[in-house]
């Protein structure tokens, strides 16, 4: 027995920028629906978060887009413009993403924290186990980014490190580590970032990556990130060679990276062999006393709610496939009911940023709106 009042077209799981975007299209699939006379989508938004902004809060206070309001919209409305220094702060984006759900109306629920997805067993309806009650979708859209899943690496001598550690996800300022000796361990912008962030207030800073961290040109923002991002995917589905220009590990040169790279000498040196219970062994022999180390290592996709439908993987995530006519891969390959949005080039070119999401939300909304017609009505 299924609920009526709990059953939905399109469940998406997730009210971040991902979830946002892909709602908002759902409304133009509901919209062009009702104007051939069919009834609008129902559909539903479950966030666990209990405010809006998706893991934008939950960065730390310098936190800031590496590219400018105008390149960091979603469908529908532009970002309103940032008249403060740099770019637009995480606190911007967050009242944006607020700004954004209400202009739309987006249907919302929060907070709803999705446990486990399952086959419901009965007409195709997939049964979405949630901490406040089920739902039944015929559609679900799992959009919850990566933030909830740090990624620690295996670093051997890591578990008897007598210091403190802590991820990107749990770092809120440099208040946390003043006058301590801390080793900022990551080669992509957060790493850079949050070394920039700490060097003025640590008793001393030792910065390390797997490989050299690469420094977009000054001149250039993270806008030329998504348009690298873009063409990258282009020319692999075209058979061309993918031009190596610049990737989305790149660093951008935020003038606050760009201060302690010129003014300080922050600069990444060779990664660590281990962690000692007093600091830190490099290859060469040499030692380092250490009072914390700050994990900057990123993230991988939040997907565990999907486990229970055994999902055909590759390399531990979904396999996808591009619906009909796009080029973005946001459907799951092995069940056609199960969408994924905002997770990287995997579910589309650029997909886990701002202006990246809205073509892989608009593809995977307007391909469930095809699905989920009734036969005779179907293009
Ligand atoms: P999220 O923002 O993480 O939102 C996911 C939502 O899903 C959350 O509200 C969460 O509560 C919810 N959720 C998760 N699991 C469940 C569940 N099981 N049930 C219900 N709800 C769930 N992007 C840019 O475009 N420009 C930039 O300049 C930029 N700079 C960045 C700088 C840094 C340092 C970082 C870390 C990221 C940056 N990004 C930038 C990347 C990107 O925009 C973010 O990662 C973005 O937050 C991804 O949005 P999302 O909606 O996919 O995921």
């Amino acid at each position: 027995q299924t609920p009526e009042g709990r059953t939905v077209d399109v469940c998406v799981v997730g009210g971040g920028q991902s979830g946002l975007a892909t709602a908002y299209h759902l409304g133009r699939v509901s919209a062009r629906r009702e104007r051939e006379g069919l009834p609008a989508l129902r559909t539903v938004v479950l966030d666990a978060h209990d405010r809006p902004g998706g893991a934008w809060p939950d960065g730390w206070p310098s936190l800031e887009l590496f590219s400018p309001a105008a390149f960091s919209s979603l469908p529908g409305w532009p970002m309103p413009a940032w008249t403060g220094d740099g770019t637009p702060s995480a606190e911007h984006v967050a009242a944006y993403l607020a700004a954004y759900e209400e202009r739309y109306a987006l249907p919302v629920h929060r907070p709803v924290r999705v446990t486990d997805v399952v086959d419901a067993g009965e007409d195709g309806l997939l049964r979405v186990r949630t901490d406040r009650g089920d739902w039944w979708a015929r559609a679900l859209v799992s959009a919850t980014g990566t933030w909830d899943r740090p990624f620690w690496p295996a670093v051997p001598g890591a578990e008897a490190f007598g210091g403190r550690q802590l991820h990107t996800h749990d770092y809120r300022g440099p208040e946390q580590l003043t006058a301590q000796r801390v080793l900022v361990v990551g080669g992509g912008n957060s790493a850079a970032q949050l070394a920039a962030d700490l060097q003025p207030h640590v008793a001393a800073l030792h910065w390390v990556a797997l490989r050299r961290p690469r420094y977009l040109p000054d001149d250039v923002d993270g806008r030329v990130l998504f348009e690298t991002a873009t063409q990258a995917v282009r020319d692999r589905a075209a058979g061309r060679p993918v031009r190596d220009v610049a990737s989305l590990g790149d660093v951008v040169a935020t003038p606050a990276v760009r201060r302690a790279r010129d003014e300080r000498g922050l600069v990444a040196g060779p990664m660590v062999e281990r962690l000692t219970p007093a600091g830190a062994r490099w290859p060469d022999g040499h030692e380092v006393d250490l009072d914390a180390v700050v994990w900057a290592t990123g993230f991988r996709p939040a997907l565990g709610h999907l486990r229970g439908l055994g999902l055909a993987t590759e390399r531990g995530r979904p396999c996808t496939v591009a619906p009909d006519g796009s080029p973005h891969p946001v459907r799951s390959s092995s069940d056609p009911r199960v969408w994924l949005v905002g997770y990287g080039d995997w579910t589309g070119a650029a997909s886990a940023t701002l202006v990246g999401v809205g073509r892989p939300a608009r593809d995977a909304a307007f391909a469930i709106g095809d699905a989920l017609r009734p036969t005779a009505a179907r293009t």
